[in-house]
Parts: C-alpha cells; sequence; structure tokens
C-alpha cells in the first residue's frame, strides 16, 4: 500500500490546471486522502461536483483550508496574494502553501507579508497549458512530461520541497527549482513574449481594411492560424501575467525588437546570409524541442 502525499488536499480555483490536478488524483487515488475543492462560484462548483472531483465541494474558502496539510492555489495570478491573505490564518500549522502561478517575483513580495512561520510555501509553475479555461478544459495528462518549475521561499523546510516535488512527479512532471526572478526571465521568453507577440498579429490584423480581414481569415492556414490558438486565450489571466511580469516582459521584449528590426534591415538590404542564418536558428531550436520531447 502506497503511503499518501498528503491526507487532505485542498485546491482553490478547479479551472484549466486545478481541475487537470484533480483528474490527475482521481486516477491515482493513493496521492491523497481526501480531497477538497474551492471556489468563489457556484456555477465553477457545480461543474466540479458533476465531474465528481472532490470528497468536499464548498463556497465556504476559509473551512475548506482548516483542515487541509497541503492548500493549492490555481486562481488567476492577481489573485493569489489576496486569496493567500484571508486563508492563511485559517490554516493549520505545518500544512504547506502552493500555487501554480505563471510569474512569481510580484506575487512573492504581494504574499511575504501575510505569511506565517508555520506555514512553509513552495510555490510550484507546471509549464503545461491550451488556451482553454476552467473546469471543462482540464485533463488528467496535461502536465505529462512537462517541466514544473519550483521556486520555494527562503525559509521553507527541505521536507515541504521534496514533498510538493515529489507530488508533481506524481502528476507526471519533470522538475527543476529556481530562483524567483530567474523564473520570471525564463518564463518572459518562453511563454509571456509569444502570447504577446501572438496577441498583436491578431490585433493587426483585425485592423486590416475589411476586405483584406476577410482573405486573411480564409487563407489562415499558413503561419497565422499558429498565432491564432495561442492568442484565444484568457484575458484575464494573460493581463495578471503582463502586469505582473512586466520588468522582464519588457526586457526580453526590447530585445526582440531589436532583432527584428535587424531583420527588417537584413530584408530591405537583400542580406541573403543574415536572412539564412536567422531562419536556420529557427529550425535548429525547433530540433532540440523535439529531442527534448517538449514539442
Ligand atoms: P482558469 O481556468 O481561468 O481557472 C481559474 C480559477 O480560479 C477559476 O475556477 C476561477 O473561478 C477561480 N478564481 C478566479 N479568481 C478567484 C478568486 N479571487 N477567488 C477564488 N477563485 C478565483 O485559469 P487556469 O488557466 O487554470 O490558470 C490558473 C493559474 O495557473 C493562473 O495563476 C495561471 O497563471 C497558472 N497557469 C496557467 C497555465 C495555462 O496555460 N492556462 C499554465 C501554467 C500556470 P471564477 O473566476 O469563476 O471564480
Amino acid at each position: 500500500m502506497t503511503i499518501p502525499l498528503f491526507r487532505t488536499f485542498c485546491v482553490i480555483g478547479p479551472g484549466l490546471i486545478g481541475s487537470s490536478v484533480l483528474r490527475r488524483l482521481r486516477t491515482d487515488p493513493g496521492l491523497v486522502d481526501r480531497i477538497i475543492v474551492a471556489d468563489r462560484d457556484p456555477a465553477v462548483l457545480e461543474r466540479i461536483r458533476c465531474l465528481d472531483l472532490g470528497d468536499i465541494i464548498t463556497d465556504d474558502i476559509p473551512k475548506a483550508v482548516a483542515e487541509a496539510d497541503c492548500v493549492m492555489l490555481c486562481v488567476p495570478v492577481g489573485a493569489i496574494a489576496p486569496v493567500a491573505g484571508t486563508i492563511l490564518p485559517y490554516m493549520k500549522p505545518g500544512a504547506i502553501l502552493t500555487d501554480v502561478g505563471s510569474t512569481r517575483r510580484s506575487v512573492v513580495d504581494a504574499l511575504m507579508p501575510h505569511l506565517r512561520d508555520d506555514i512553509p510555501y513552495v510555490p510550484a509553475h507546471p509549464m503545461a497549458g491550451t488556451e482553454h479555461s476552467g473546469p471543462d478544459a482540464g485533463f488528467a495528462t496535461l502536465f505529462e512530461d512537462r517541466w514544473c518549475l519550483l521556486t520555494p521561499a527562503a525559509k521553507a523546510p527541505q521536507e515541504a520541497i521534496d514533498r510538493i516535488a515529489a507530488f508533481w512527479r506524481a502528476m507526471g512532471a519533470r522538475i527543476r527549482i529556481m530562483d524567483v526572478d530567474h523564473h520570471d526571465t525564463i518564463c518572459a521568453m518562453v511563454s509571456h513574449l509569444p502570447h504577446l507577440i501572438a496577441f498583436t498579429i491578431c490585433g493587426t490584423a483585425d485592423t486590416l481594411a475589411e476586405d483584406m480581414r476577410a482573405e486573411v481569415l480564409d487563407f489562415a492556414a499558413s503561419g497565422f492560424r499558429d498565432f491564432t490558438r495561442i492568442a484565444a486565450s484568457d484575458p484575464t489571466m494573460w493581463r495578471d501575467i503582463f502586469l505582473n511580469n512586466s520588468d522582464a516582459l519588457l526586457g526580453v521584449l526590447d530585445r526582440f525588437s531589436q532583432d527584428a528590426a535587424a531583420m527588417a534591415k537584413a530584408i530591405r538590404e537583400g542580406d541573403e546570409k543574415t536572412i539564412v542564418e536567422t531562419i536556420s536558428r529557427g529550425r535548429r531550436i525547433r530540433r532540440s524541442l523535439l529531442e527534448n520531447r517538449q514539442a
């Protein structure tokens, strides 16, 4: 018989990420003894009830966390610190607080003043997702072979870090532990900038003259279609990510703008060498992504 990682595990905000965690827990019932799911929205809770993803399903968030050995916040980045501030007074001494937020520095800075000495805080960002949101969007294999980046608070005991790492390994993920600011710079490059570009390209297409816009949609099978998938993501979640990771994001955007300007110059001047080199770099990156099982 396997020993459960947590006796009572609580998810707050069972959307795409939270409900994927819950689905995975249902496929491996030995991981935790009891699942509590909490949300402020009765419609979300009703869906969780229909999908049978929790043992206790409630809108009473303080009561939900009082019995938990681990509380995982799966709410948008901007809501993590306010929700943590609300629940921390009710948590059991020694229970672990974790979240799945896509940005770190501003969340940690806002949350730290509320943190109790007897509550280890071990955030873990799964580098997995889709453009869909809500409890129906989740699936049990979402984290399979994906990276999960842990950014534990300096005071978090090793035992708590090990348990959160073991939890995410059980979700199918690979673990990397890193510093908060490093996390934000990496994520600005691999996730936040690509989303910014996708939203912007769709915005540019949308402002084209009527007849041209219709043709963009007709002939979208070329590169444009791939951008529209990313650009279909949730506005609240991405507003929060952009505003909460603004320094790192503006840094990589600046770098990208310089590279785009260099490419424009090469095209203007017929500089074949630079054009071919830039395209070849893209092909190399795609190949290493495939080799690394991340594509
Ligand atoms: P989602 O599907 O929109 O789910 C968010 C959930 O949080 C919903 O159930 C929402 O319900 C609830 N919620 C929002 N504000 C709340 C509040 N103040 N109090 C209580 N519940 C609240 O979002 P998601 O894609 O799962 O993202 C959740 C977190 O994971 C975010 O921090 C995001 O940055 C991170 N993340 C997302 C991805 C991705 O690709 N989607 C990947 C990795 C990490 P109501 O609004 O109906 O109350």
